[in-house]
């Protein structure tokens, strides 16, 4: 039975509204108390324990070396490539099965077994490199209409190639981990002189990101029939930008400071073959792209987003819903433009999809887009309103997919935002 078949069923309780179910199966790094970082599996409100169960003899039959999941990092197992790691994927989905003994009916089992609660996670991977692509049609044509022009809201190229800038490894944080306002330079309108100080338009920009399993070498593309050999797993990936900074110092090329002090990641790595039931036909390209960026089949995935703000001291306020859906330029597309000129590409890259913005108002990735650049606050749940993010708010993302009563999904991202020094 495939590892994402609807009927399959684990021995270890799954909570109807979980993310987490037999089917989906996603990768972490987590410790606890009284043990190392280490990777794990999560299933329901548990982690399974991948280095005591590696310990106790398991996935001896599989080439994976000892000691793989004993690290604070996925990156050897995820550069183990797709013919181990699915293997691996079937081997622990029928561990789980609830018609199987063997790990079920140890007598130490519970060593094996975190509850979520009781762990921290920590980042999944070293990222190696990182790349943010603009692939949203709504999401560039709001921002041109705000910056530039209506009538010519999308720039000559943007439905020609997938838009991208490279963007900064260091500075991709976990869930959880709280960030400070950045200063910088901006100009206020009507202004000749550039001030310095904490950026006022701080905000979230929602969304997904890829990681890599395969390298390509220098000097050679991957096409968009191969792209998927290549990308290992999703993850929510919160892109925080300064838009102050970034009006003052964007042109003429690109993002710099604006985004470079943060960007947010959920812990849980969802594999491409968790997704794959989930997969949607994107929007008609139009016009036709040129044949390096040709594909077959549906590329795009259905996957649900959303955005609270937690202001301190009170309750969440979903301000924004969204789906993965929404991607003009899918992942295959994005890989093969990426690679076309011969850049290389690693083991544990992340490319993230550009902010995630539905046709309608209440679908925008951003506060940018949600309060249409500060115009029309947004008018919150708990009676308060929001231009932008404040000092003491926390913002949360979640996403998960679902169909034939399986959902699998991603968790959440959740990062507070803490005043300038
Ligand atoms: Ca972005």
């Amino acid at each position: 039975m495939r590892a994402n078949n609807p009927e399959l069923r684990s021995w270890i309780d799954v909570p109807e509204d979980s993310d987490f179910p037999i089917q989906n199966l996603p990768y972490g790094i987590f410790q606890t108390a009284d043990r190392s970082p280490r990777a794990g599996i999560a299933i329901g409100d548990k982690i399974l324990d991948l280095a005591a169960l590696q310990e106790k003899g398991y996935f001896q039959s599989l080439n994976i070396r000892n000691g793989t999941f004993q690290q604070d990092s996925l990156n050897e197992f995820i550069g183990l490539g797709k013919e181990v790691t699915n293997e691996f994927r079937n081997y622990t989905s029928n561990l789980l099965r609830s018609d199987n003994a063997e790990l079920r009916d140890r007598e130490d089992v519970d060593k094996m077994l975190v509850d979520q609660k009781e762990a921290t996670m920590l980042m999944p991977v070293r990222i190696r490199d990182y790349t943010d692509f603009y692939s949203s049609e709504q999401h560039a044509f709001n921002v041109g209409s705000m910056f530039r022009d209506p009538d010519n809201a999308l720039l000559p190229n943007w439905k020609h190639l997938p838009v991208g800038y490279h963007g900064r490894a260091s500075s991709i944080i976990i869930s959880d981990t709280p960030i400070k306002r950045p200063k910088g330079q901006t100009r206020a309108d009507g202004q000749e002189m550039p001030a310095f100080g904490a950026s006022r338009l701080l905000d979230f920009e929602l969304e997904m990101g890829f990681i890599t399993c395969k390298e390509n070498p220098l000097g050679s593309s991957i096409s968009t029939a191969e792209a998927e050999n290549y990308i290992f797993g999703f993850v929510l990936f919160n892109d925080w930008s300064a838009r102050d900074i970034q009006k003052w110092e964007y042109v003429p090329l690109g993002p710099f400071l604006a985004k470079n002090f943060a960007s947010s990641i959920s812990p849980w790595i969802v594999t491409l073959e968790a997704l794959d039931p989930f997969r949607v036909p994107g929007d008609k390209q139009d016009p036709q792209v040129l044949p390096y960026l040709e594909f077959e089949g549906d590329k795009n995935f259905d996957v649900n987003l959303e955005v609270a703000i937690q202001p301190d001291g009170s309750s969440e306020n979903t301000v924004t819903r969204s789906n993965f859906r929404h991607m003009y330029w899918n992942v295959n597309q994005q890989l093969a433009h990426h690679t076309v000129n011969g850049c290389n590409i690693g083991i544990c890259d992340i490319y993230a999809s550009g902010t995630i913005s539905g046709p309608t108002p209440d679908t925008y990735g951003s506060m940018l887009e949600l309060s249409w650049r500060g115009t029309k606050p947004v008018k919150m749940p708990d009676g308060s309103e929001r231009k932008f993010i404040q000092d003491g708010d926390t913002v949360i993302m979640r996403g998960h997919a679902s169909r034939d009563g399986v959902r699998v999904g991603f968790g959440e991202v959740r990062t507070k935002v803490l005043p300038a020094d």
